[in-house]
This record gives structure tokens, sequence and C-alpha cells, in this order.
């Protein structure tokens, strides 16, 4: 589907994870929580696969997510879209930029870049060497977004958001040199095709928004409202991930599970409910969301079980 327009009063959130390894207890968080507000709202709820990353990719962990979703009983709109299949959209749009010169090729290597300062997120602030035209010859070269100014935007949970992008990001990367579009570029196509109006993801995103933001001002898109719930953290102050050997998330209890996340949520479930089929479940939490009592903070350790 391809809209560039969405009514007004229609919500469309969406999922979109990873498929790094199975589900753990953090991305079953970010999905009850996109999921609620978009059903609470009457809205729709779509399926991405963000599976750019090749060399992150586990090999059968997006069918498993999904098999998983679908036993706790998430109920989807259409089909779950993956961005490998995506690849001539995102070079469609990476034209559009070369076209505008919003984009410069970069031929620094990783350690040419690594006396750069540091950025808010820990990548090196670009210093700026090929944005006049790129330094050296080299087979390949990366695409970067020439960055300028200053975003602002509200978060429904994390409140008013201020990032100057040039001093704190600086010109990032939207088609590495080995061709792998990356995540902000993806993203922003990805959400504006499928009509997206909700995003509610986790707050290691958070940081992200504003360069998605200026992408979507680039290419004329709607931004979409922003929500970024607390993300779960082990007793490390580690974010739950298989790189923290977070472990998969126990599908023979569902109910269990969905309560743990409804509580991480700050949601209310009365204690029962735990015990009752997981549609009953459902019909409880979808009437009693309720977004302000999700907590404002970027991270909340995982104290429940
Ligand atoms: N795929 C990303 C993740 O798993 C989420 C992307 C998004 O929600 O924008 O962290």
């Amino acid at each position: 589907m391809h809209s560039s327009t969405s009514n007004l009063s229609e919500y469309v959130g969406r999922f979109a994870p990873s498929p790094t390894g199975p589900l753990h207890f953090g991305s079953l968080v970010t999905a009850v929580g996109s999921y609620l507000d978009a059903r609470s709202r009457g809205g729709r709820w779509l399926l991405r696969v963000d599976d750019l990353d090749q060399a992150r990719n586990v090999v059968g962990a997006a069918d498993g997510i999904l098999a998983t979703l679908e036993k706790f009983g998430f109920e989807w709109n259409g089909e779950a879209i993956r961005q490998s299949a995506r690849l001539p959209r995102y070079g469609e749009m990476l034209d559009r930029l070369r076209a505008m010169q919003a984009v410069f090729p970069c031929s620094c290597s990783r350690r040419e870049l690594a006396d750069s300062a540091l950025a808010r997120d820990g990548a090196r602030l670009y210093p700026g060497t090929c944005r006049d035209g790129p330094n050296q010859v080299r087979p390949a070269y990366a695409w970067r977004i020439r960055t300028a100014g200053s975003i602002n935007f509200a978060d429904l949970i994390q409140g008013p958001q201020h990032e100057n992008l040039e001093l704190e990001v600086g010109d990032f990367v939207v088609r590495r040199a080995d061709g792998q579009f990356a995540y902000q570029l993806a993203v922003v196509v990805d959400d504006h095709d499928a009509g997206v109006t909700h995003v509610v993801r986790g707050a290691d995103l958070l940081h992200s928004t504003g360069r998605q933001i200026y992408l979507q001002r680039l290419f004329g898109f709607s931004t979409p409202v922003y929500a970024h719930l607390p993300v779960v953290v082990n007793e490390a102050g580690e974010k739950l991930s298989k790189q923290t050997h977070a472990p998969a998330i126990d599908s023979t209890r569902p109910t269990r599970a969905l309560v743990d996340a409804l509580r991480f949520l700050g949601q209310r479930p009365p204690t029962e409910i735990a015990e009752a089929p997981v549609e009953l479940l459902w019909q409880w939490a979808i009437a009693n969301w309720t977004l302000d009592r999700v907590p404002h903070a970027l991270q909340v350790r995982d104290e429940l079980r």
C-alpha cells in the first residue's frame, strides 16, 4: 500500500522487531504497548520485520517471533512486511535525496574517523571531511545526509525533545559503503508507505527520532506521533537483548508473560487474570489501556519476575 495522505481520524500503529533472536521480555513489552495503544483507539496494527542487517539476522528468528506473537494472541492487519524485500524502494528514495543534493558521497574509512568527537549515541560525529566532494578515490562510497539545524518534537511519554542534529548527531549515513541501507532511511520510508500515524517503540530509539523527522521533512512526509516506552534493563542496567543473553519468553504461559508486560507498563491488571484465557486478558487490556500510566523513564529495571 502506498499512501501519502492519511485520514486524520485513522490510527495506524506498528511493531518492527529485528530478527536477531527469539522474542524476549523487552520486545514483548514494546509489542504490548504498541498493540494496546492501537487497538484501544480502534486502530490498525502492522507488523514489519527489520531484517536489513544481514550480519545480525539469525536464521529462523523472524518466523519464530511471528509464531510467538500469534501464540500470545496478537492480531495484526495484513501480511508482515520484510525490509529485505524493499531494497529497490530504498534505492529509489536515496536517488531522490541525491537529486535534491541532500546527501554526499563519503570515502572516509572508520579508521579515518576514529579521532572525531563522539555523538550522543557513541558513534563518531562526522567532521565534514567529504562534504564538498570525496576526500579520496575509493571503489565504494557511503552516502551521508547533510544535516543542519535543530529538530523539536513532543513525545507522548518522554515529553518535549530537542536535538541539534549538526552538533549532536552529525552528517549521518543513509547507505553504507557496502551497499546496506541504514535503518534511519528504511524506517522513514516504511512507516510512510504503510501510512503509519503512531510510532510506539522502545526509548532506545528516542535519539534516532530527530534524524527520522529530518528525513521525513526532506521527503515531504508527515511526521507520526511518537511515544517511546521505557526499555527493560537487567540488574546491570543493560537493555535486554540477545547480546545481554536475555532469555526467550516462556510461550507456554502467555497470560503470565502478558500480565508482567502490562505491569511493567504501569497498567494494573487484576491478579486473577493471569489464570484466564488469553482472549479475556486482551479484552481487559484493550478496555483499560492508559498511556498516562506508562512510567516516564528511558529505562526501567525488570524486577517483576
Ligand atoms: N527494529 C527496531 C528494533 O528492534 C525497531 C525499529 C522501530 O521501531 O523504529 O529495535
